[in-house]
């Protein structure tokens, strides 16, 4: 835990986030991702999944009760210095973690607006794209991949980057907070990344940070390990740039090493 000093206090993250067993997305990549980041990680289970590297075989959410259960439990007892959403299921988690948002007030929270897993497969019912949107103001920074910035604005997928900046300037604006744009998703030798905000608490509105594309089929996991990651720095930095300028770097490798694991015959998890 190289990132974790000693006598500085370790930042208490807690992923609210769904389970993937096979250990490289979900509530079990954000946990790696933390730690990796020097952070102490927690995780509130939202929704079970069985899946592996070639796609979700099933879904369960449990009652929602149940998860209302863990959150006052965690709140009850452990200061929690940032939250990372990921995958909800429906609507009614939604609600039980907008309540619990609105009454803890985390001081730093990330969302990832999971909706549809690379494999194709659901990970937010469709009905509830609505409340998800609701939920959206409640967060500090937003990290939607670009067909989840689309489905959020009702548009068509940014297909290059300067429709990707335009679309997450909307959001922003939208939302009063911060939108990663994350460029993964198009092609180049470049993959820019950019922290989008309209309310003049970046020092520009758009703040681009780029580095090479790693080319690999084990990508299973990097968005939800990104989010989890930028929630764990901006702890230690208290500031979106120099948290994203620390989290590429680290992403960059842990893509750039995903070779060396041998996991699955599919789509393989990053080396978080
Ligand atoms: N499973 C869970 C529980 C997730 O939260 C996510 C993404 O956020 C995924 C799977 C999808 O991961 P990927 O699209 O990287 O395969």
């Amino acid at each position: 835990y190289p990132l974790a000093s000693r006598g500085r206090r370790i930042p208490r993250v807690l992923s609210i986030a769904g389970s993937d067993p096979s250990g490289g997305a979900g509530i079990q990549a954000d946990l790696k991702s933390i730690a990796a980041n020097g952070g102490y990680g927690m995780a509130a289970v939202t929704a079970l999944t069985a899946q592996n590297t070639r796609g979700v075989t099933g879904v369960h959410v449990p009652p929602v009760e149940f998860l209302r259960q863990q959150l006052e439990a965690i709140s009850d007892d452990i200061a929690v210095d940032a939250v990372k959403i990921g995958m909800l299921g429906d609507t009614a988690v939604i609600d039980e973690v907008r309540r619990w948002l609105e009454k803890v007030r985390p001081a730093v929270v990330v969302l990832d607006p999971v909706m549809v897993a690379t494999s194709g497969d659901r990970l937010l019912r469709e009905s509830a794209e609505t409340a998800l949107r609701t939920l959206l103001p409640l967060a500090d920074l937003i990290t939607p991949n670009l067909p989840e910035l689309a489905m959020l604005l009702g548009e068509p997928e940014a297909s290059d980057w300067a429709t990707a900046l335009d679309q997450g300037k909307r959001l922003a604006a939208e939302c009063g907070n911060t939108v990663l744009v994350k460029g993964g998703h198009l092609p180049g030798t470049e993959c820019p990344d950019a922290l989008v905000n309209t309310t003049g608490l970046l020092r520009q509105d758009v703040v681009e940070v780029t580095g090479a594309r790693v080319h690999t089929r084990n990508s299973h996991g990097t968005g939800c390990s990104l989010s989890a990651a930028m929630a764990t720095a901006q702890v230690r930095h208290g500031d979106w740039e120099a948290s994203l300028q620390e989290v590429k770097p680290w992403l960059q490798q842990a893509l750039a090493t995903s070779g060396s694991l041998e996991v699955g015959a599919g789509n393989g998890p990053v080396n978080h």
